[in-house]
């Protein structure tokens, strides 16, 4: 079967384009340029490659972005102190903390003392109790790319029965209620499957979507889905290559090379949902800056 592949770096790049004209737009009519503040705790060499992406890209759509790096040794209630600064900082219309923090400091507590209304990751529970009962509010940035990589490839999402693999706060929770929701690109019907599911492949198979956000290298089989399904894989597992001198290469949770050959469209990795969540933070910002026009 011909396959359309889904290129995720296209889309968020074309996202990011938009972005850059409606900020010229917000400076312009309103004197108002839209800010992101990350906050990094510790030297976590991965989330430092994701906080550089992220002020790399601020920056090309013309977006502020500032970056607090401390010490993995910060205290919870210093940490709280900088966050509650920042919610009361008008440049400010976005506030990150990049995960995960070290031991000693709790996650939720720090999340929960960002201002709902600068929640750009979608984190914080007001934003995902918003999400359930279809308030405004943000969106999780991974699951929100999804969304719109399926509403911008012209997948038909309205009565499509979605089977999302995993149910992490985070990708798999997310994106089964925003796929669910009475609403425009949503009104999916919804299965979620996770490790305690038994028989998961007779219920893969009844998949129109299928999203596959695990963390198993390549556990998707052909076997498992339907005959011109659509496949979102998630998934970002560093396998050993030793072809590669690096000595090891990115794959997702999809085995790409035979699903390809079933399905009727799917997304690389890496190059497909992965540029996404960077595109909806930047969207989310921009969102938030707009917000305090009245
Ligand atoms: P988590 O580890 O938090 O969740 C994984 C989920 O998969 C869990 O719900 C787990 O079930 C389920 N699961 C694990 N093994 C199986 C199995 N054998 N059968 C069925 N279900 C299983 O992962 P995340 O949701 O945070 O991330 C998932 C993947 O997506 C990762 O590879 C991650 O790197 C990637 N990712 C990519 C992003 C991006 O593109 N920007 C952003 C976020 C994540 P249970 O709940 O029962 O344990």
């Amino acid at each position: 079967m011909a396959f359309k592949l889904i290129d995720g770096k296209k889309i968020s790049q074309e996202i990011r384009e938009e972005l850059a004209e409606e900020v010229k737009g917000l400076q312009q009519k309103h004197n108002i340029t839209p800010g992101l503040s990350v906050v990094l705790v510790g030297e976590n060499p991965a989330s430092q490659v994701y906080v550089r992406m992220k002020n790399k890209a601020c920056t090309k759509a013309g977006i502020y972005s500032e970056q607090h790096t401390l010490d993995k040794s910060i205290s919870e209630v210093e940490l709280i102190e900088l966050v509650k600064k920042l919610n009361n900082d008008n440049k400010i219309h976005g506030i990150l903390v990049q995960l995960p923090l070290p031991d000693h400091i709790n996650e939720n507590r720090v999340i929960n003392a960002i201002s709902p209304e600068k929640d750009v990751d979608g984190f914080h529970p007001v934003s995902m109790g918003r999400l359930l009962i279809g308030e405004k509010g943000f969106l999780p940035c991974t699951p929100y790319g999804i969304q719109k990589i399926l509403i911008k490839s012209g997948v038909e999402i309205s009565g499509a029965h979605v089977v999302v693999v995993g149910r992490s706060n985070i990708v798999g929770k997310p994106i089964a209620n925003i796929l669910l929701q009475k609403k425009e690109g949503a009104n999916a019907t919804v299965t979620v499957c996770h490790s305690r599911t038994k028989n998961m492949a007779e219920i893969t198979k009844q998949a129109d979507i299928l999203i596959a956000a695990i963390g198993r290298p390549e556990m998707i089989t052909a076997d498992m889905i339907k005959e011109g399904a659509v496949v979102i894989d998630v998934g970002i597992n560093r396998v050993d290559d030793a072809s590669r001198e690096r000595g090891y290469r990115i794959v997702g949770d999809v085995k790409f090379d035979e699903v390809s050959e079933k399905c009727s469209a799917i997304t690389p990795v890496p190059g497909g949902v992965g540029p996404m969540t960077i595109a909806m933070l930047l969207y989310n910002t921009v969102q938030s800056a707009k917000n305090t026009i009245s």
